[in-house]
């Protein structure tokens, strides 16, 4: 379905829990969150009906979010419901640490691929930047996750200024070994995070690090997403730069949200927000809910105006 700026909206993210086993400082702030009580998360049944009307408006792809989707007991079933939809690409965004004992039966499922959050290759940093994680699951993770096939596997890396920016090029590195897409994600100042200001390196400071290495070669715009992709001259990996600071990209925008507690949102940083969890447990016809999914993508705005505090508080909690 086309919204009112002609963009083509066929990618869903779904956020399918607002709790996390980490606590990342830049995400969680430090006074914690109020998550949701388990009665207000949509159930497995509520996503996947959901999944199925968006389905019907030519939604493709998929990508399962939160919080950390992983620590949601009913994840594998989940995945298998969404798929067998007829969901053609259906990802998760990760942060690795239950991902190595999964991935195996999520690939069997119908998963087929994962992002991977890594901010750092040092494990004291990587301790003190999670508040408490053991980088060593995310390496044993990425092990697996190419093992089985889950690929191709993205590595999302969000530069903070004077906490991980000179990990830049390290990261990039990483492209010459392995075929990972290393996204490197501009900082977004949403509010209540520890690092309100100044702490965003912005994509043209990050190619620069990159561009040390080497030539680094544009790659051709391909889909929807917010990834602006580049290789470096001899590597097999690529790597992205999404960077809704310096030059947003609600041109491309392709997508909605579903929060954990049944919010649709059709743009990441705006209130405008259409309740079906109400409407799905007042009992709700198919059609009511499709008039829903209509009316959310009819005002989807034309860009977010870089509105990042406006009522956002954590990205783990709308959904990254
Ligand atoms: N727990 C999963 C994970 O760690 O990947 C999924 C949820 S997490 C909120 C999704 C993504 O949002 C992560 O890649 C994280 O780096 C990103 N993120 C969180 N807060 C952000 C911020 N303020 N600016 C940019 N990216 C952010």
């Amino acid at each position: 379905m086309k919204d009112s700026f002609e963009r083509r909206i066929d990618y869903l993210r779904v956020s399918i829990t607002d709790k996390c086993n980490l606590k990342c400082l830049y995400c969680i702030p430090d006074k914690g969150l109020r998550l949701f009580r388990q009665s207000e998360i949509l159930t497995s049944d509520e996503i996947t009906r959901f999944v199925r009307v968006a389905h019907k408006f030519g939604v493709k792809k998929v990508r399962i979010t939160g919080g950390e989707p992983l620590m949601r007991s009913d994840i594998i079933s989940l995945v298998s419901s969404i798929k067998d939809i007829g969901i053609k690409d259906l990802s998760i965004t990760t942060n690795g640490i239950l991902l190595t004992g999964m991935a195996k039966a999520l690939k069997k499922e119908g998963l087929d691929r994962v992002n991977v959050s890594l901010d750092t290759l040092d494990a004291q940093k990587y301790k003190v930047m999670t508040r408490g994680g053991d980088i060593r699951h995310v390496w044993k993770a990425l092990e697996e996750a190419e093992r089985v096939g889950l690929s191709p596997i993205k590595v999302n890396v969000v530069p903070m200024r004077g906490i991980n920016d000179e990990e830049i090029a390290e990261f990039a590195a990483l492209t010459f070994d392995k075929d990972y897409h290393i996204r490197f994600i501009e900082f977004m100042p949403v509010g209540g995070n520890k690092f309100y200001k100044d702490a965003c390196v912005r994509k043209e400071e990050i190619m620069k690090k990159v561009s040390s290495l080497g030539t680094l070669n544009r790659l051709e715009f391909k889909g929807g997403g917010p990834s602006r992709n580049y290789q470096l001259k001899g590597a097999k990996g690529v790597i992205g730069f999404i960077s809704p600071v310096s030059d947003h990209f609600c041109d491309f925008c392709n997508r909605l949200r579903l929060t954990a507690d049944g919010r649709i949102k059709p743009c990441l940083l705006s209130n405008i927000e259409f309740d079906i969890r109400t409407p799905m447990r007042r009992g709700a016809s198919d059609e009511e809910l499709e008039d829903v999914f209509r009316r959310a993508v009819a005002v989807k705005p034309a860009g977010h105006g870089q509105r990042f505090n406006a009522g956002l508080v954590s990205m783990s909690k709308i959904g990254g």
